[in-house]
């Protein structure tokens, strides 16, 4: 019987200690202190999926598109003007499909001196796909939106944060800075490869602080919102104000076709007045990854 073919408890030593040292959290990318000497670090992001989760699932039929057309149409104009607002950077992971759709959307981060990064071709399972399937999409994606921002990607969010065995070395490859799909800390940390250091920052994240799992709903399963959106704000609030009191990171990830609804989008605006009474750095992945390299003499 192959080592594949066993039932997990029967794996001998070298099996598991095999799979948990593939990918691997090394050493802790905590600088001594944040630009200006702010308190803490924030790096809001939001994944531009729009209609690329129906697409991916195989359902084409108006309805559910139109719920991710709400994202683009509705819900990145309003997240923008906030931002712009309160002058605070961010980063949109955007699928290279939602970025094709929406050429008009990815000039106006750029514009606003936003980051766009990696999120896959159309928001596709990379655990359900062959290693070479996986590599040419993540290419692709990051041709189609070199050629739609004018910059090269230099980092990735694998769509559903669904991290293959093939994703680290398609990221190596690709030369990328960062990754931000894992879940191993609250800080950024370097990313080891079969115990190898490789230079590349994990901007880690978490279910917690996603918009996703606390509202999104569908009609014909059991998934529905079970937190009200006030009680995202206390766990947000909460996961922000012991960043701060440890001075380090607050990252988040969100949707514009979740947290762009009105009643949603209330808890962002004032999770933002509550951060905005702190001395803090607001940075784009791309900028917090870079930084925490350099200080931490990576
Ligand atoms: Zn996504």
């Amino acid at each position: 019987m192959s080592a594949t073919e066993q039932e997990p408890w029967q794996w001998d030593e070298a099996t598991w200690r095999g799979h948990v040292g593939a990918v691997r959290a090394g050493r802790p990318l905590r600088p001594a202190r944040w630009p200006g000497g702010a308190r803490a670090a924030v790096a809001l992001s939001f994944d531009s999926d729009h209609e690329t989760i129906p697409l991916r699932n195989d359902e084409t039929q108006p309805g559910k598109l139109s719920q991710g057309e709400y994202g683009s149409r509705t819900g990145v104009p309003r997240i923008l003007r906030l931002l712009r607002d309160r002058s605070i950077p961010a980063t949109f992971f955007m699928p290279a499909v939602s970025g094709l759709l929406h050429p008009e959307e990815v000039r106006a981060y750029v514009e606003d001196g936003h980051e766009v990064a990696l999120h896959g071709w159309i928001h596709e399972r990379n655990m359900q796909l062959a290693g070479a399937d996986e590599r040419e999409l993540t290419f692709r994606a990051a041709d189609t939106l070199e050629t739609l921002s004018g910059k090269r990607p230099v980092g990735i969010r694998t769509p559903s944060w669904d991290f293959s065995d093939n994703t680290l070395a398609i990221s190596r490859e690709l030369g990328l800075l960062y990754d931000s799909s894992l879940m191993a800390d609250d800080e950024p940390y370097e990313i080891l490869d079969h115990g190898e250091p490789t230079g590349m920052v994990e901007i880690p994240v978490e279910w917690i602080r996603d918009d996703a799992p606390y509202f999104t709903m569908d009609r014909y399963t059991s998934s529905r919102p079970y937190t009200p959106p006030r009680g995202v704000l206390s766990l947000w609030r909460d996961e922000f104000d012991l960043a701060l009191e440890e001075g380090g990171l607050f990252q988040l990830t969100m949707h514009p076709h979740v947290v762009g609804h009105r009643s949603r989008f209330a808890v962002l605006r004032e999770l933002i007045d509550h951060m905005g009474q702190f001395d803090l750095w607001y940075a784009t992945h791309e900028q917090l990854a870079e930084y925490v390299k350099r200080e931490c003499g990576l």
